[in-house]
């Protein structure tokens, strides 16, 4: 058995889908954080960003692209924060990887995606080079 987002995409749990392709399915948030607060996942499951294949993050990518002015319009929204929580120790709870379109509204409360980390590491120019280093030698 699947995670509860692949029952939703088995439509062996209700949802309220709000887009539907071949690869990926957008649907509500059952705990909205903001009226319009959507998900977005590919249909095969993936836990974490890092586990997707490259064609199937284009799609996933794709359809975020298109739902964001799409939901933000759909509800008046003034802007949105668009994120993944990827990883456990990031706050993810569902281990199929989902984007989250949560509408914003000025003077909703809430605060920037800087407000989501822990307490700012203060690191110096050589470490910060070295780091940037080690990703560039990555990728
Ligand atoms: P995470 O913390 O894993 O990034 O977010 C999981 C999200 O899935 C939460 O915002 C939660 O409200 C939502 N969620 C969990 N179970 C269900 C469900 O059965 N249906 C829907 N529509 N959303 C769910």
């Amino acid at each position: 058995m699947g995670t509860i987002f692949s029952q939703i995409i088995d439509g062996d749990i209700p949802a309220r889908i709000v887009y539907e392709n071949e690869t990926t399915i957008a649907f509500l948030d059952a705990n909205p954080l903001a009226p319009g607060h959507t998900l977005v996942i590919p249909k095969e499951e993936y836990e974490r960003l890092n586990d997707v294949p490259d064609d199937v993050a284009t799609d996933l990518y794709a359809t975020v692209h298109r739902l964001v002015p799409e939901v933000e319009a759909s509800v008046d929204a003034d802007a949105s924060t668009v994120a993944f929580n990827n990883g456990e120790a990031a706050g993810q709870e569902v281990p199929h990887v989902h984007c989250h379109i949560v509408p914003r509204f000025e003077g909703d409360g809430g605060g920037p995606i800087h407000a989501v980390a822990g307490d700012a590491p203060d690191l110096s120019d050589d470490e910060l080079d070295d780091i940037a280093e080690e990703i560039d030698s990555r990728v």
